[in-house]
């Protein structure tokens, strides 16, 4: 047996190590970010991972309790930096198809540079790969990043030239419940926060009945998330003056994205900010959207992450549209890539971190509900012994 076999063994890894994948012999799992292996090659490798949620997450389209993820690591010459895909099943990519597209960065592009730098080449290579795969790109990107601030010993919020302290509160999302009982619990959980955000686009007595059961408890102020569950602009309309009266501040993606003139009729009447999510993916969406939003939501998984991510910021102020930042489910990894923006927006929705109970590392911290950047190199990673072998 190998040593690198009889490791696996002893640690009772056999079963994960068979999830991953690796281009050639790797040495054992580590959590040092300094490896002990120096080679100028970049060397890609991911793991499978399951993100376990701590509620059954229902918007208006779906219902699930698990999150398919991919954590990714990028070493070079001794160093190393994490990166994830993560997969919500309706934007239709998977573990396997994140394994197929890392599997060609790993042969066909990381090989032809020999340092990680040069971020914005190897992501013009990577992009080209494929029209889609976003959250794989993401994958690449993100752990090209941690790994150039682990490198260089600084966090990218410092790197870009950001303030901290203009980051703002992130908003706690209180998902959908049929329950009254659940509903209330979820409204106790989320106490801490001084911003909720809720999912709205079912019924107008499904939708009306979440904000009245939190307005029983709380004037906390809402962030509104329709995911385009409002077919009918004299609608949508009805339910942001509603909502305008409830202490609410903004409204994501209240109509189908397709129904462009339609949201445009919305924006011009609504007392509240209209925000693009489904309707914006990447940075070349952004000025076909000005007029017709307010405001775009950046997320890392639609848009192949950090690097994209600084150039719609840059986009969206020159354009005048407001920003917000966004996520999926996801592990502390991407939320804490994602967070080095948060200085540049006006809202943060990136509490998915805290609604996964397996998280598998130690990254951005809330505090008193705070996007709190510390001055820690890369992302400011610490993984969690035990979770993943990566
Ligand atoms: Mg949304």
């Amino acid at each position: 047996m190998s040593d690198r076999r009889q490791f696996l063994k002893a640690a009772g890894l056999m079963t994960a190590a068979a999830a991953f994948w690796h281009p050639r012999n790797l040495f054992a799992a580590n959590t040092a970010k300094k490896t002990k292996v120096a080679t100028n090659k970049l060397d890609l490798q991911w793991e499978n991972f399951m993100g376990k949620m701590k509620y059954t997450f229902t918007i208006s389209g779906s219902s699930r309790t698990t999150t398919p993820i991919v954590i990714s690591r990028i070493t070079w010459n001794g160093y190393a930096g994490y990166g994830e895909a993560a997969m919500p099943p309706y934007l239709g990519e998977t573990q396997a198809s994140v394994h197929e597209f890392l599997k060609k960065v790993a042969e066909n592009v990381l090989p032809k540079f020999d340092n990680p730098f040069r971020i914005e080449d190897i992501m013009v290579e990577v992009d080209k790969l494929a029209t889609n795969n976003t959250a794989a790109k993401a994958a690449v990107d993100i752990a090209l990043h941690d790994l150039v601030g682990n490198i260089i010993g600084q966090p990218w919020w410092k790197i870009w030239g950001f303030n901290p302290e203009d980051a703002p509160h992130t908003c706690y999302t209180i998902g959908y419940d049929a329950s009254d009982d659940v509903v209330n619990e979820k409204i106790e959980e989320a106490s801490w926060t001084k911003i909720l955000k809720v999912k709205l686009g079912m019924t107008e007595k499904e939708d009306k009945r979440m904000i009245n059961l939190i307005r029983a408890k709380t004037n906390t102020v809402i962030c509104i998330d329709a995911n385009q569950g409002w077919k009918d602009k004299h609608y949508a309309l009805d339910m942001v003056n509603w909502l305008a009266e409830r202490n609410v501040n903004m409204i994501e993606q209240p109509m189908p994205k397709l129904l462009i003139e339609e949201t445009a009729w919305l924006t011009e009447r609504s007392p509240l900010p209209i925000i693009a999510d489904e309707a914006c993916q990447r940075l070349t969406d952004i000025p076909n959207l000005k007029g017709v939003y307010h405001g775009i939501n950046i997320k890392l998984m639609k848009c192949t992450g950090m690097r994209e991510a600084r150039e719609m910021v840059s986009l969206a102020n020159a354009l005048h549209m407001k920003i917000m930042v966004g996520c999926m489910t996801e592990t502390s990894v991407a939320i804490s890539a994602a967070a080095q923006i948060a200085p540049k927006v006006e809202w943060a929705d990136l509490d998915g971190n805290y609604l996964i109970a397996n998280d598998c590392f130690d990254g951005m911290k809330l505090v008193d509900g705070r996007i709190t950047l510390e001055d820690k190199p890369g992302l400011g990673l610490t993984k969690k012994p035990g979770i993943i072998s990566l």
